[in-house]
């Protein structure tokens, strides 16, 4: 990194040989988020502007319905700086994300949520720390201002749950915020999976990883694409592509009530031998069948899930296709 320190009393001059420039990529996925754009590119331009790198703020248009691609073009005509990729259709912001690591162009890069909920006066913070040779600079919320109680906990539950299955270690509080490093950044884009877990991805790659605290803001404008359907599919994705031990869980159940039901057996056995009770009970049948019966469902649906996964993987399936690079449509 220290090279990099050298070409900041001629920062234009640079452009010459290996002491080129380097270039700060502020990547945004965008779906219908026309009124963000605006206020977003308001607030991000100056703060890169200030910085002693050159920049680009790269959209991602995931497939937008409404007027977010017309805006981020009418940006582009306003300052070159702006890149965008147009996705062929909505891809999800795990993919959205995934392409904008395959065509970001910066020597850092930082992921940012178009709705102002990531604030960009955070990245002079995050590109002094890359500065002195952190890969991954992620900022974890202090607090999270505009979500109820209901979403805290469970997020809270969700990241401790994770954590315990794993070697891995998991940031808690943590999204999708960051500054990567190009080695970083080049990591990330190796892994392809169809079913993405981006946060996870990030705990994977490994690297010096630092944090920085901050408030997180409520949404500017619009309304969230998420709702508790896609957080806890996001939560069984998080799971099932992080580790297989929920397969380990169900086998150890199966292993334990087998062992409670030998027990019982033995039980019921000796006490008609000893006592001469007649076998009776209905009701506790009726009990174990269907604790069993869901146990058994419950392995089955684990089993399903990465059936599923492997099922997704193999077909390799291409992640996304890209519509437009920058004016150009891509073959
Ligand atoms: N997003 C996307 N594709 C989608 C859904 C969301 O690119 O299918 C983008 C969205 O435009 C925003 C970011 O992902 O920039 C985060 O989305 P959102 O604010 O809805 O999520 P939240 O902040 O509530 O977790
Ligand atoms: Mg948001």
């Amino acid at each position: 990194m220290a090279d990099q320190m050298d070409t900041t009393t001629t920062p234009h001059c640079g452009i010459w040989g290996s002491d080129k420039m380097k270039k700060i990529t502020a990547m945004v996925p965008a779906y219908n988020e026309e009124e963000c754009l605006y206020p977003l590119y308001d607030t991000l331009s100056p703060i890169l502007e200030g910085l002693k790198y050159d920049y680009e703020i790269l959209f991602i248009n995931d497939g937008s319905t409404d007027r977010t691609l017309e805006i981020i073009k009418e940006l582009r005509q306003r300052n070159s700086k702006v890149s965008y990729i147009n996705l062929s259709r909505n891809f999800g912001k795990e993919t959205a994300m995934a392409a904008g690591f395959d065509y970001a162009t910066g020597d850092a890069v930082v992921i940012l949520d178009a709705d102002l909920q990531d604030p960009p006066e955070l990245i002079p913070e995050m590109v002094a720390l890359w500065e002195k040779g952190y890969d991954d600079v992620y900022a974890k919320r202090r607090s999270r201002q505009g979500e109820t109680f209901l979403k805290k906990f469970t997020s809270a539950t969700f990241y401790n749950l994770l954590q315990k299955m794993t070697r891995v270690q998991i940031q808690k509080d943590t999204g999708d915020f960051r500054l990567l490093s190009r080695r970083a950044l080049n990591a990330m884009r190796q892994y392809r999976e169809t079913r993405r877990y981006t946060k996870g991805i990030f705990s994977l790659i490994g690297y010096r990883k630092v944090e920085i605290l901050f408030d997180r803001n409520p949404r500017l404008a619009g309304t969230t694409k998420w709702n508790y359907l896609k957080l806890a599919d996001l939560a069984i994705e998080g799971i099932t592509s992080f580790t297989s031990s929920p397969l380990r869980i169900s086998t150890m159940a199966g292993v334990g009530v087998a062992f409670l039901g030998i027990l019982y057996m033995l039980y019921i056995v000796l006490k008609r031998l000893i006592i001469g009770d007649p076998v009776s009970g209905f009701p506790s049948l009726i009990a174990i069948i269907t604790i069993l019966g869901g146990m058994q469902l419950l392995s089955l649906g684990i089993i399903g899930e990465y059936l599923a996964r492997v099922f997704d993987e193999t077909k390799r399936r291409p992640l996304y296709f890209v519509d437009e690079y920058n004016d150009k449509d891509v073959e």
